[in-house]
This record gives structure tokens, sequence and C-alpha cells, in this order.
């Protein structure tokens, strides 16, 4: 086995970069942050050369949208940054900070309801980026998801936000036809007929929208677009289910102080060390979503970022 030369001083410092030690040897990987999955031709190119260039040639897809080119020799680390950053890339994604979004392809997909590469980008100068120097008590994964089919897993991140389109059923339009195309339309068998008219079961209702426009007698015409916000998923050495907030929100703006308010919550009420889910756990959901459908965490919003919190946090990778 070859001899290693970096110290373990360097390594943190590199690692903090976003180059992460190839286990025995001097070299590092350079995990190059694609923002949502979405990266341009000439960026490809470039990371291609770049593979050549300073590692082994080698790229690899992380589960989380990112790049990594691998066998950068330490030395070679800052000329990589800048051969990449010609093309608008940039390494990290490691550390007790919000991690690199991850988004579905909703903004294609047949079934999205939302502009999930929009959105994630949106999430992604907000937060990875507008967050990147708050230390939190560990790491914070988000998730886009362009509608209930959950592609991405949103509910096993720290915070998914998910597309939802509320069907606005007019019963007075209703006719009771022998063969509903709403009912026939819903997969989650939500939408039944009840004493002869169609009724749709709000406890099953995953606002898919599939049901939108499915009516021939105008009942059901149009939907509310809408964004669905889970918290406390995570995958992992331990697993949890994150819990959807109980209010469905058609604002945008509102959804993505939410997911601030959460960030702020995290840095302030958890212990260092503990994931969303263990700090959610630890208060009681209810609490916590007081919290988020409140002002007072964004109130305070400088006040706890200037806090002196979380200097080592929890993150391993
Ligand atoms: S979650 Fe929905 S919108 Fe996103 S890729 Fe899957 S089916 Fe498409
Ligand atoms: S919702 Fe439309 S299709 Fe279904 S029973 Fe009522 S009128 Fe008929
Ligand atoms: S929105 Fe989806 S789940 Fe809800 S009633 Fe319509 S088709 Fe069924």
């Amino acid at each position: 086995m070859a001899t290693l030369t970096i110290s373990a001083a360097d390594e943190k410092r590199v690692k903090a970069l976003g180059f992460l030690s190839n286990k025995g040897t001097d070299n590092f990987s350079g995990r190059i942050i694609t923002v949502n999955g979405k990266i341009t031709a000439a960026q490809q190119k470039c990371i291609a050369e770049a593979a050549e260039k300073f590692g082994n040639g080698i790229v690899t897809f992380t589960t989380r949208l990112t790049i990594e080119v691998q066998g950068i020799p330490y030395d070679k680390i800052e000329d990589f940054r800048q051969f990449i950053a010609k093309e608008g890339l940039e390494t990290g994604g490691t550390g007790s900070l919000v991690r690199p979004v991850v988004s579905c392809k909703g903004t294609t997909c047949q079934y999205g309801l939302l502009d999930s590469f929009a959105l994630s980008e949106e999430i992604h100068e907000r937060f990875y980026k507008g967050y990147h120097s708050v230390k939190l008590p560990h790491k914070f994964k988000i998730a886009v998801g362009g509608c209930p089919n959950n592609c991405v897993k949103p509910d096993l991140n720290d915070l998914g936000i998910i597309g939802q389109m509320i069907p606005n059923f007019d019963e007075d339009e209703c006719n009771g036809c022998k063969k509903c195309s709403v009912a026939a339309a819903c997969p989650m068998k939500a939408a039944k007929m009840v004493d002869g008219i169609l009724e749709i079961d709000k406890s099953i209702c995953n606002n898919c929208g599939r049901c939108v426009g499915k009516c021939h007698f105008d009942a059901l015409e149009d939907g509310t677009p809408g964004f669905k916000i889970y918290i406390g998923g995570r995958w992992g050495k331990k697993t949890a289910h994150g819990r959807a907030l109980s209010k469905i929100f058609t604002d945008k703006e509102e959804a993505l102080n939410v997911i601030e308010k959460a960030i702020l919550l995290f840095r302030e009420q958890g212990k260092t060390g503990e994931r969303f889910a263990a700090t959610i756990e630890r208060l009681g959901f209810e609490n916590v979503e007081a919290q988020l459908l409140a002002d007072d965490l964004l109130e305070r919003k400088q006040q706890i970022l200037d806090a002196e919190l979380h200097m080592t946090g929890g993150a391993t990778c």
C-alpha cells in the first residue's frame, strides 16, 4: 500500500471543500454540485476533461445527484476547482450544513405538478448557497418532488416538498352518472360514488390532480396548485418517514419561508449531533409544526444566525 502523506488536518480542510479521501491513497474524489441534477453539455464536457486532466478518468454519480471525479492528487485540488469554475461548477456538499438539493424531473414528467428544476434551483440558491456558512447540528437534506409519486423520496429527507393539485369539485354540477369518469381516473380510490353523487375522501386523496378535467359535466374543471411539506425524514443508519405538515401551501413564498424556518429551528433547537428527525421527536411534532407556521423564527433569524452553535456538527460524510 502507498505511503500516505496527507495530514489529518489537510484532509479535513479539503473535505470541507468537497474532496473526499480515496481510501488507502493520497488522492481525493472531488464532489461537484449539479444544483439539482441538471447540467449542460458544456459542463459535462468540462467535467470529462477535468477527470482526464486531474483525476483518474473516472466520473461517478452519487445518490444525491452530485458528480464525483476520482483520483485527484492533493496538490491538484486547487487547479481542479479553478478548471471546473470556468463552466460555473463548484465542489462541496459535505459537513453539517444544508446539503445539495435533490430534485425529480417534474418539469418534464407527464405527472409533474410543479417546475421541479426551477423550484430546486431557487432552493439551492437560497438555502444551499445562502446558508453555506451556517453551522447545523447535523446535515440537512432537502428534496423536491413534482407529484405524490415520490420518485425522489422527499419524505425520507430532513425536509421534502411535493407538488400538489387540489381538485376543485363542484358538487352542484355532479349528475351522478352511472359510470363516473372522475372515480375511474383516481389512482387512490379517493373519488367514489356515494348515494348517487361523487365524493372525494380527503383523508385518502393525495392531491395528484389526475381527476382534474375528467368530468364531462364540468363538475371538476380545475384544481388549485400547491405544495405539501414533509419534515423529519431520514435514511441511513437509522430511518424515519417524514410527516407532512397539516397545511397545503398554495403560495410558493410561504412554502419557501417554511423551509427557512425549519433550518432556523434545527439550528436553534437541535442538539449538536442529532438529525432533524430526532429534534422533532424530542420537541414533539405539534410544537415544531406550530413554530413552522408562525412568524417567530423568521423574526429572530439574525439572533439565531449570530449565536455560537454547533462548532463541530455530527455529519461524518
Ligand atoms: S415524482 Fe412525479 S413528477 Fe417527479 S418524476 Fe416521479 S412521477 Fe414525475
Ligand atoms: S363527477 Fe362528473 S362524471 Fe362523475 S358522476 Fe359527477 S357528473 Fe358524472
Ligand atoms: S386528486 Fe388524485 S387522489 Fe385526489 S381525487 Fe383526484 S385523482 Fe384521486
